[in-house]
């Protein structure tokens, strides 16, 4: 499946996020979650997330138009690569900011690796999105690597999150319509013919 999208800005902080009326869903996950090619998986438009791989947009909030309504936020990764003082010390006001205070933010996707199942980080952001409001929506990437007999563990380390994961595989394309399905609908509210 193809949906038109494409890279729209990079912001540091809340005056330079882009002027839109988009609803925004921002993904968050740890480097090498898989993010860049769920992004490209989900619309389906290659090469797409590179953007937020190139020199000076990775500690910055990167959006994407998707379809009509929809404004994809790649938020930068954390946990991998370790991240000077500084570094953190600008994303951290800036992640709490852009979550706070950013009228068009509606839902924050979190993706966590199928295998390896939330962590403190997760579990804190989470904590975070609740107190703020926002939909949670849980994606559980490279479900391609879990056996099925495999999964009902899996599962079960996601239970603390409050929510079930969506399973999703950029490789062999589980979940993405379901993600796709979730994400629109924040997009068009129930009753809108558009709505999936
Ligand atoms: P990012 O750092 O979170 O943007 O992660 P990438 O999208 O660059 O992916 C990191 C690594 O995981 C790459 O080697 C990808 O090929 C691999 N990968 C990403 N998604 C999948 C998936 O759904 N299944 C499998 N098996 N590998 C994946």
């Amino acid at each position: 499946m193809k949906i038109e999208a494409q890279f729209v800005a990079s912001a540091s902080g809340l005056a330079d996020c882009p002027r839109w009326d988009r609803v925004e869903v921002a993904i968050a996950g740890r480097s090498n979650v898989g993010k860049s090619s769920l992004i490209n998986a989900l619309t389906g438009v290659k090469g797409l997330a590179r953007t937020s791989k190139t020199p000076g947009r990775t500690r910055a909030l990167n959006f994407f138009a998707m379809g009509d309504d929809l404004g994809l936020v790649d938020l930068p990764g954390y946990g991998y690569a370790k991240m000077s003082h500084a570094e953190a010390a600008r994303i951290a006001p800036m992640m709490s900011e852009y979550l706070e205070q950013r009228p068009n933010l509606a839902a924050v996707l979190i993706l966590i690796d199928a295998r390896r199942g939330p962590e403190r980080e997760e579990q804190s952001l989470a904590d975070t999105i609740r107190s703020r409001n926002l939909d949670l929506i849980v994606a559980a990437t490279k479900s391609d690597k879990l056996k099925n007999s495999e999964r009902a563990a899996a599962a079960k380390k996601f239970a603390a999150l409050g929510v079930q994961p969506i399973w999703c595989s950029a490789t062999d394309g589980e979940g993405l319509n379901d993600l796709r399905r979730r994400l629109f609908r924040l997009a068009r509210p129930a009753g809108d013919p558009r709505a999936a």
